[in-house]
């Protein structure tokens, strides 16, 4: 069994943005520039967002923190990512979802510019993705990508199953997946909360990619002998061993379901690394004019 290592891996990736960053440098290029908006004070959010300007530095970008109280009213919030569409300097924007219920989330990301919306959230981007051509790809789907890539896991002709259609974790991965590219050229199931004989469905899997944020959900006899399972889901959980009360699990029962495996995530230190590292690709693309 081998362990994906997400945080390796994204070490990896961003020693290389951080070489790439110095020669645009010292050749008169600017530093790429990305700019997070934080609404309110959720404690995942903010480690989130904490992480990806704490990555910016790593690399040599310059980062933006704009924090919103969770008062705010969807006027102001589109004034702000506005504000930052019009500013020259900036090559890359997020705004942590979730946000508070009283503003619409969909308004808000077609808001920001396609050409700056390093997510992969915008519907243009979106569309160029399921039609395979250059764009900003999620950033956790496109980070497992990279990882199946690094590790070289075959996939051609593979069945991979996705459980889980968020709009920003399982669909596109089940659509990432099916390309005509490597990694891809699979055979996908896309599962989800009404799907029938999941259990079943899983076990013809030859690779798993889990994403529903229900801890340890799958278990080893869901699991094909040889599979390779990667595990999106980070759910916290109250503990009496950590220092903060609290740690991170993932949706897989990862000592029983390991034992099965080819290839595997760790929770932490699989995905979730991953996905800054692309988020950091993703804004450098933005800086080079390379998508559009
Ligand atoms: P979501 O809540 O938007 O979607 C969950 C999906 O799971 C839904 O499509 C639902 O149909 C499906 N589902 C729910 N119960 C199910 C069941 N019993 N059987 C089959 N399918 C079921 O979740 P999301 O935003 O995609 O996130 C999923 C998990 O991944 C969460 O734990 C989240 O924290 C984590 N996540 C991690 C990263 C990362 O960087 N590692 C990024 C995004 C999300």
């Amino acid at each position: 069994m081998i362990i994906l290592d997400g945080k390796k891996t994204s070490n990896d990736i961003k020693e290389e943005i951080a070489v790439e960053v110095a020669q645009l440098i010292a050749s008169g290029g600017k530093k790429p520039h990305l700019a997070a908006i934080l609404v309110g004070n959720d404690g995942a959010s903010e480690t989130y967002v904490s992480a990806k300007v704490k990555a910016c530095e790593k690399v040599g970008f310059n980062s933006t923190l704009v924090r919103l109280e969770d008062t705010v009213s969807e006027e102001e919030l589109l004034a702000q990512v506005e504000k930052i569409n019009q500013n020259a300097d900036i090559d890359g924007l997020i705004v942590q979802l979730p946000l508070p219920k009283h503003i619409d989330e969909m308004k808000v990301t077609e808001a920001i510019f396609p050409q700056k919306d390093v997510d992969g959230f915008h519907p243009a981007n979106v569309g160029r993705m399921a039609l395979n051509l250059p764009t900003f790809l999620p950033a956790t789907p496109a980070g497992i990508i990279e990882l199946l890539e690094r590790y070289k896991v075959e996939t051609s002709g593979k069945h991979c199953v996705v459980i889980g259609r968020s709009h920003i974790v399982g669909s596109p991965m089940s659509i990432l997946m099916a390309r005509n590219s490597y990694p891809g050229n699979a055979t996908v199931t896309l599962t989800h909360s009404r799907t029938q004989n999941l259990k079943e469905i899983c076990q013809t899997a030859d690779i798993l990619i889990v994403a529903l944020g229900k801890p340890e959900f799958v278990t080893a006899d869901m699991v094909k002998e040889g599979a390779c399972v990667v595990d999106v889901g980070i759910t916290r959980v109250k503990s009496d061993k950590t220092k903060s009360g609290w740690k991170l699990k993932g949706d897989v029962a990862y000592d029983e379901v390991a034992e099965k495996c080819s290839f595997i995530t760790p929770v932490p230190g699989g995905v979730g690394p991953m996905t800054i590292a692309i988020l950091l690709k993703n804004t450098l693309l933005s800086s080079k004019r390379e998508i559009y």
